[in-house]
């Protein structure tokens, strides 16, 4: 007998924000029930849950333990499985709920930042075939010795697409508070167009480079699977954003959208001595201290006997950053480490940018239009980064928005980048 294919459906704090919520997101998950499928529901916490016990934990104590801060924060996704699983079941319907130790989500032990490594199928799939709806807790793991875990802010996307790609999932939906994936915050710019199609490449740059709508880590699950992730609004039916693989004709497009990173910091190593192994010794340390390192910049002085190091990284490690720079400036004899937290990046990402040239020159015309100064630029295949003053930052956005023209319709209205 074939089995019935199987969707997975998340569904973020403001999507059950409150019990009527609760309650249309159940409705949902009915609906996909009747229709055939196999159901995974994953939750956030609700509403602003997460924030409120970060900051709970903070009046507590300056600097919590990250073992508590996790076994504190995954309390807010264990409220909303539960919650999810009476609503169905007050709709008449079978529905389980389930933790990541409960279904064997399994993560490495980096608390706050740690990584899935492996989740089992056997509990949810004997629950499916129950005939059960299973609601499972986004954004936490176990480590191999049954400590609890979370895989990151804004991580119960990936939760999902790794779900749905252990499972052979026909495909993810992503339910929100906007209506899909836009050329920009729409917070922030008004202008900005909702995209149709993208593909995984595109979202993926544009989520790591702060566009908050989907969690990275998520778009590289459902790359390396093939899972088609849909990123749709909670609470209307609009046509959503279909996040697909790259096809033909993607390159057509320079830019796709343009996104603003707010929460960086930027790690200055001056006077590094410029010999053979130092970037390696400074590097490896910071990797296993897990701190995340965004873009590096490094040039030399003084007839290459110095350098100058630096690099991004996100401003709640700035001071785990800091403490582990000076222990490595006072080993290896580096002269000073400076650590600037009021900064942001604005990027431009494409496809198009493989095969379009002027791309750059647009980019910083506009900025020097806008006045906003520029203090780093990094590039890739086809993304082009600043780094700017953080009051800059929502300004710098908006100019690149419009440089870019993304706030009219792309010509040809099946090209994807
Ligand atoms: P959820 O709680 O559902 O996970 P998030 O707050 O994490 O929701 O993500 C949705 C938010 O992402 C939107 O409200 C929007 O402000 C923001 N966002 C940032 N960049 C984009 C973008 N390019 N397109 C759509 N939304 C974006
Ligand atoms: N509740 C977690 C957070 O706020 C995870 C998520 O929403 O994806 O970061
Ligand atoms: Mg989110």
């Amino acid at each position: 007998m074939s089995v019935m294919p199987l969707i997975v459906q998340k569904f973020g704090g403001t999507s059950l924000a409150n019990a009527e919520k609760i309650h249309r997101a159940a409705r949902r998950a009915i609906r996909a029930k009747l229709e055939g499928y196999r159901v995974v529901l994953v939750v956030s916490a609700m509403g602003k849950t997460t924030d409120k016990l970060v900051d709970l934990a903070r009046e507590v104590c300056s600097d919590p333990p990250k073992r508590e801060l996790d076994m504190l924060l995954t309390t807010g996704e264990q409220v909303s499985i539960a919650l999810m699983a009476m609503a169905i079941d007050a709709a008449g319907h079978e529905a389980i709920s389930l933790t990541a130790g409960q279904l064997g989500l399994v993560s490495d032990s980096a608390h706050t930042r740690a990584r899935i490594q492996r989740i089992s199928r056997e509990r949810i799939e004997s629950e499916l075939a129950a005939g059960k709806i299973v609601i499972v807790a986004g954004f936490q793991g176990t480590d191999d010795t049954g400590e609890i875990t979370t895989l990151g802010r804004g991580a119960s996307d990936t939760t999902a697409t790794a779900l749905a790609a252990v499972l052979d999932g026909t495909r993810c939906e992503i339910y929100t508070d906007v209506d899909g994936v836009y050329t920009a915050d729409p917070r922030l710019v008004p202008q900005a167009r909702k995209i149709d199609r993208i593909s995984y490449d595109a979202m993926l740059e544009m989520a790591a480079a702060g566009a908050s709508v989907m969690h990275s880590r998520a778009i590289e699950f459902g790359a390396k699977f093939e899972v088609p992730i849909y990123v749709q609004s909670s609470l209307t039916d609009a046509k959503g954003t279909m996040i697909m693989p790259e096809t033909v004709g993607m390159e057509a497009i320079a830019v796709r959208g343009v996104t603003l990173k707010e929460d960086l910091a930027v790690v200055a190593l001056n006077g590094v001595p410029n010999t053979p192994g130092v970037a390696a010794r400074v590097f490896a340390e910071i990797a296993k201290n897990h701190i995340l390192v965004d873009d590096i910049v490094q040039n030399m002085y003084d007839d290459g006997h110095f350098a100058n190091l630096g690099f991004s990284t996100n401003a709640d490690g700035a001071g785990e950053a800091r403490a582990v720079c000076e222990r490595l400036a006072a080993e290896i004899g580096i002269e000073r480490v400076e650590i600037d937290e009021g900064v942001s990046k604005v990027s431009a990402v494409g496809l198009g940018m493989r095969t379009h040239t002027g791309i750059a020159a647009t980019m910083f015309d506009a900025l020097s239009k806008a006045r906003v100064n520029i203090d780093n630029i990094s590039t890739s295949e086809i993304v082009i980064s600043c780094i700017v003053r953080r009051e800059d930052g929502p300004k710098a956005l908006r100019c690149l928005h419009e440089a870019f023209g993304l706030d009219k319709e792309p010509d040809d209205h099946n090209v994807m980048s």
